[in-house]
């Protein structure tokens, strides 16, 4: 079997199919978590403005799945209290009672009580809230995206899979009952052939690019609907002594009727996200001006933070797959609910849900797969199969709130606490040691798997990884032989940060 894209929903089949006992490979493009995973609001959640949209069932399956990741990898996913914080006394009444109903819903998977706090309350937790008359505080979980995705992956592979990295599928033929894929490697060129019973296309945003290749033999290209329709996310992040918040906040009203949040994480505060349409989907999205401008107005009217160009340690932006629905206009009226697609033999698309449900995705395209495929050896029991790091139970984990550290590394921490290295101290608690473990047993190859991924220096401090960046290259180089792409990782440092100009 073969699974095309090493994003969540890629990286969770390999992981599913592994554990049946299954002959897997796993190729991803550029890097693990390098679309759409590692550039989400890393919020484990069950959807609380979903249950608002309606969408009971989609909110009982992702608190169920929050609660189950939260203890497959406890280093790396965390229960998170959040806040919110009304204006009126009529929208906290009821923000009040949904979230009460939000953690009856979670039953005894809840993961704190919902509680009703008072505006002083609400000052301390939070002291530059503007003009906020009470606040209800609430629970989900939080997660460190690109090292989960990281721990899929060798989970995947300690079960038996193969898989790569920083490899593109180029061709995809249906022969004689089986699929004839053809692969190329990014840093050597070199193509290769590979003959696979199922392919499960899990490309993301990318999805309907992957069916014209496979399908263009079966229907002719231009009757294929799109399946997918991307929406843009923009968060940035700023230092946590601008906004000296202990629990994330819900801005339940934005002034164009979005939420906002901002999460302390790794040490920072992350602010975001938008929601904006688009009909394409570039592997590096940019941020729109309007989305800039939003994220400005919002974080002074709603957080009460007015800040400058220089303020702003990063920008990201990621691309959500929304299931085309077929309507225009606001995707924040689109469910987030996946889609599974069979459109030949062998052949299923997987796009749409959330990270919190990559988990029992991946349990319904092996059933989408069933008559393809023959009856597993095993049970996978993925609900309870620990990943790859997580640390020994009993073990307390240092939370994701906290600056970056060897923690993160969870069971593998130890091995790299004093291995040659480990005393060259690069920034952000990143060690040469970090490094070369990165190189040695996680794939990283180029800078900006390094920095953008294995260590989130990209993610919270541009500047910073632009200084890091070339000691990290030697260290890759040595270790790896390969060009570690030094100019081009610089280039998108320059993209990740505010131009002086703009606040
Ligand atoms: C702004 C934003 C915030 C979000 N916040 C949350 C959140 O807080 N919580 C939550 O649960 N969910 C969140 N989500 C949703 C979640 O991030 C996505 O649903 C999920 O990451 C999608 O994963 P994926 O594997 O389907 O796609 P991707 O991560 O994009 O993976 C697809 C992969 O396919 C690869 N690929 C493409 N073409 C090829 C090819 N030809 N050969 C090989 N590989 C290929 C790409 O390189 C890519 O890595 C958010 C999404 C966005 C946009």
């Amino acid at each position: 079997m073969l699974v095309i894209g090493g994003g969540a929903t890629g990286l969770g089949v390999a992981v599913q199919a592994a554990l049946e006992g299954r002959s897997v490979v796993l190729v991803e493009a550029r890097d693990f978590a390098s679309g759409t995973s590692s550039r989400s609001t890393k919020l484990l959640h069950g959807g609380v403005r979903y249950l608002a949209q309606g969408h009971i069932r989609l909110v009982r399956e992702a608190l169920r799945e929050r609660a189950i990741v939260l203890g497959l990898a406890p280093h790396l996913a965390q229960p998170l209290p959040f806040v919110v914080h009304e204006r009126r006394w009529v929208s906290w009444a009821v923000t009040a009672v949904g979230l009460k109903l939000y953690q009856w819903m979670a039953g005894r998977l809840s993961l704190g009580p919902t509680e009703v706090i008072s505006q002083q309350g609400m000052n301390a937790i939070a002291p530059v809230l503007p003009g906020t008359v009470a606040g209800v505080r609430y629970w989900d979980g939080q997660f460190e995206d690109a090292r989960l995705a990281l721990a899929l992956a060798q989970t995947a592979q300690a079960a038996g899979a193969q898989v790569r990295n920083h490899v593109r599928v180029v061709g995809l033929v249906q022969q004689g009952g089986a699929w004839q894929v053809g692969l190329q490697d990014a840093w050597t060129g070199q193509t290769a052939t590979l003959h696979a019973n199922c392919v499960v296309n899990a490309t993301g945003v990318w999805v309907d690019a992957m069916r014209q290749l496979a399908l263009a033999a079966v229907e002719a290209p231009k009757t294929l609907q799109a399946l997918v329709k991307p929406s843009q996310g923009v968060h940035w992040v700023i230092d946590r002594a601008l906004l000296p918040i202990q629990e994330a906040v819900l801005v339940p009203h934005t002034s164009d009727g979005r939420v906002l949040f901002a999460v302390p994480w790794l040490g920072s505060t992350v602010i975001g996200t938008t929601d904006t349409p688009r009909h394409d989907a570039p592997l590096e999205p940019r941020p729109m001006a309007e989305e800039l401008a939003f994220l400005l107005s919002e974080t002074e009217r709603a957080l009460g933070v007015r800040l400058r160009a220089q303020d702003v340690k990063s920008v990201w932006v990621g691309l959500r797959p929304l299931v085309n629905g077929g309507s225009s206009g606001a995707t924040a009226q689109i469910s987030r609910e996946h889609l599974i697609a069979r459109e030949a033999p062998g052949f299923v698309t997987v796009t749409g849900g959330k990270w919190t449900t990559y988990r029992s995705m991946a349990q319904e395209v092996m059933a989408a797969l069933a008559g393809d495929l023959p009856v597993p050896e095993r049970q996978a029991h993925t609900q309870r199969h620990t990943l790859f790091g997580a640390p020994q139970p009993g073990a307390q984990p240092v939370s994701l709130r906290d600056a970056p550290g060897l923690h993160l590394l969870g069971s593998q921490a130890a091995k790299v606490a004093h291995a040659p290295g480990s005393e060259e101290s690069l920034g952000l608690g990143l060690t040469a040691a970090v490094v070369r473990h990165a190189a040695q047993s996680e794939w990283a190859i180029t800078v900006e798997d390094m920095l953008a991924r294995r260590w989130r220096v990209l993610f919270l401090d541009a500047r910073l990884a632009a200084r890091m960046a070339p000691r990290v290259a030697e260290l890759l180089q040595q270790e790896t032989g390969i060009d570690p792409a030094l100019p081009a990782f610089l280039a998108l440092c320059e993209q990740y940060q505010l131009p002086a100009s703009y606040c």
